[in-house]
Formats: C-alpha cells, sequence, structure tokens
C-alpha cells in the first residue's frame, strides 16, 4: 500500500536492524486518516469474504483493527495482555512472547466476544516472529473460530513470522513487507 510505505519512509526510524519506530502514525500518535486508508484497503480485500469478526491485540494492533472494522461493518474485539489472571470460566487465555519488551504475556478474551461459528480477520500492527498472531489464533481455536488471513500493517519479512504463519497453513496478507533494516535503511519488498 503506497500510501502506507511513505508514511514509513518519511516518518519511520531504524532503531536497530531489527526493529522499527513509527510512533508518529501507528503506535503511539495515531494517524487516524491514514488508519482509514487502511480500513478501506482491506475492507475492500476481505468484503465478500465472510469475516465476521476482527481480533487484534492491545494496544497498537487496536487503531488499524478499528478502521477496518468500521469500513467492513463488523465488531472488533482485542485481546488484553494481563501479568496475572484470576481464574475466570468466561476467558480464553494464551501465552505471547513479546518481541519488542521481551518478556511473556498471558493474552486474554472473554468467550462473550468470541465464538463458535466465527470467522475471524487477525489484525496486528506488526509481524516479527509471529507469536502475537500464534496468541490470537490460539484463542481462536479456543473459542472454536476459523480464521480468513492475518492482516498485518507492517511486517519485517527477514524474521520469520510469515513463514511460520504459512507453514500451519494460514493465509498472512501485509500492507508493507520490510526485507532489511540494515544500514539504516528501510528496504521494501516490490
Ligand atoms: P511477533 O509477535 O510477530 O514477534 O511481534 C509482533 C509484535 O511485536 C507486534 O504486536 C508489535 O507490537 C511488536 N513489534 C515487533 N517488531 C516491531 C518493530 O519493529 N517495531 C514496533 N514498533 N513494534 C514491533
Amino acid at each position: 500500500m503506497e500510501l502506507l510505505k511513505q508514511a514509513i519512509i518519511e516518518q519511520g526510524r531504524v532503531l536497530d536492524e531489527n526493529i522499527l519506530k513509527v510512533d508518529s502514525f501507528l503506535t503511539h500518535q495515531i494517524d487516524p486518516s491514514l488508519m482509514n486508508e487502511i480500513g478501506k484497503h482491506v475492507a475492500e480485500t476481505y468484503k465478500d469474504k465472510g469475516v465476521t469478526k476482527i481480533v487484534t491485540i492491545e494496544s497498537s494492533g487496536i487503531a488499524p483493527a478499528v478502521f477496518i472494522g468500521l469500513h467492513m461493518g463488523l465488531p472488533v474485539v482485542f485481546a488484553r495482555k494481563q501479568k496475572s489472571l484470576t481464574m475466570n470460566s468466561e476467558l480464553l487465555t494464551s501465552e505471547v512472547y513479546s518481541f519488542t519488551k521481551q518478556v511473556t504475556n498471558t493474552i486474554a478474551i472473554s468467550n462473550k466476544y468470541l465464538e463458535e461459528g466465527d470467522n475471524v480477520l487477525v489484525v496486528d500492527d506488526f509481524l516479527a516472529n509471529g507469536q502475537a498472531a500464534l496468541g490470537l489464533i490460539e484463542l481462536c481455536k479456543q473459542a472454536g473460530a476459523t480464521i480468513e488471513a492475518i492482516s498485518i500493517v507492517i511486517e519485517k519479512s527477514f524474521q520469520d513470522g510469515r513463514q511460520l504463519l504459512e507453514e500451519k497453513g494460514y493465509v498472512v496478507d501485509s500492507l508493507a513487507r520490510v526485507n532489511s533494516l540494515k544500514n539504516n535503511k528501510i528496504e521494501f519488498i516490490d
């Protein structure tokens, strides 16, 4: 998606050869008009696929997910990250190792908001090693929901998330695919 690539080029900062900072439009400050274009774009791709729900993870997946949900006319559910969980039979839970924070979080969604029969579009801001996406997939499985695809805003294609997810049979659909962050330079695939 050209508009997104342009924002990444103009505003993205390479922290090291593995981490891209996009806190001026996606992960801290949010650019609603770019999110709106992302929402339109993704909604157009999935409009006839029978998706019933958008599922993401707090916090940076929420902005793109909400705009996708808006343009598809679908509810958006975000998994909460929790350090400790009191036993609660309503909660679907899984463990996610965070690439950026290097901690393991339990993530949870209430079984009120993710159910058997749902066909889910999983959304996240970044795809690195695929752990967040796998955690969300696990919650969908526990609910008995199916997964239409994994929709990612920025994929770091030099990390192994896409391969891991594709090997498990999931469709990965990324709006921008970053091939390399070496030498302080952002290179895209295509
Ligand atoms: P994964 O679970 O695929 O290893 O990593 C994805 C998660 O880590 C995303 O939800 C995102 O919050 C965070 N993340 C991974 N790589 C980056 C990065 O380069 N920049 C930022 N801002 N977040 C990242």
